[in-house]
């Protein structure tokens, strides 16, 4: 498969987890490598891949009795090759490799890398709020969570996994403009959140089956966004050049804003 650069959100995590699970679910671990010093003696050999799952933009391989959590952040990648093959990127990204007779998983510059009983899950992925891709989506618990403290600006709340899991910058972004939001109004001045909720999930369900994600439905480049990348461009719908900042960091990432000063407020 070819390489897509595109910032890891919600809807990749979904992806690869899929992709994953098509690839390895059902087989017997041939061999795995594990290259971060507190998991380099960890060894799968024999253990049967039972699933790949996504949890917002966190990644579970749930193999036998233990789980290789993983996430992407910003330049992380679990690939697919077929044993013997050339891997598409250099050997010192490497973080793990699991490989099932002629398949082999390749995970490179993973964010967050770190193996665990499956049954200690939760300790990893249960502070995250609702699922925006899950099977147990629930949008008035998501809702609720955003609402929860009505001074932090919206484009936060959005961003805090805490609330609902699976929004990263882009669909933040994106989100704002279609809402007609600026990003930091306080989410207690959001008109209406319940919208709010349900208009990231039609966002992220859109995208979840393809590798070029769009939230303007316009697949050409330099139209699959409103805002987010283009600060300094004229606004899609009104034309006003786009303004750009940023909002802090979390979790060491830029939160990088744009937007329309006409269209939001
Ligand atoms: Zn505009």
């Amino acid at each position: 498969m070819g390489y897509v650069s595109r910032v890891p959100e919600g809807d990749t995590v979904y992806r690869t987890a899929r992709q994953q699970h098509d690839a390895l679910a059902g087989r017997v671990l041939t061999a795995s490598d594990f290259r971060v010093p507190a998991f380099a003696t960890v060894d799968l050999t024999g253990e049967t891949v039972r699933e790949v799952v996504s949890r917002g933009k966190h990644l579970l391989h749930r193999i036998g009795e233990l789980t290789v959590h993983s996430h992407l952040k910003m330049e992380g990648a679990w690939r697919l090759f077929h044993r013997g093959e050339r891997w598409t990127r250099p050997t010192h990204q490497v973080r793990a490799v699991l490989t099932a007779g002629d398949t082999q998983s390749v995970g490179f510059e993973l964010g967050v890398l770190e193996v665990l009983p499956t049954a200690e899950e939760e300790r990893v992925v249960g502070h995250l709020g609702p699922d925006l891709l899950g099977e147990d989506w629930d949008a008035a618990e998501a809702a609720r969570r955003l609402e929860a403290d009505p001074s932090v600006p919206v484009f936060a709340a959005l961003l805090d996994q805490r609330n609902l899991a699976g929004v990263g910058n882009v669909y933040a972004n994106e989100l704002c403009f279609v809402r007609g939001m600026l990003p930091t109004r306080p989410v207690g001045d959001v008109d209406d959140v319940p919208a709010l909720v349900g208009l990231a999930r039609r966002m992220l369900m859109a995208n979840r089956g393809r590798w070029t994600r769009t939230t303007t439905g316009d697949l050409r480049a330099g139209r699959r966004s409103w805002v987010y990348g283009r600060s300094g461009q004229p606004c899609l719908r009104c034309g006003t050049t786009l303004e750009g900042g940023e909002l802090g960091r979390v979790e060491g990432q830029e939160r990088v804003v744009s937007w329309c000063p006409n269209c939001q407020r």
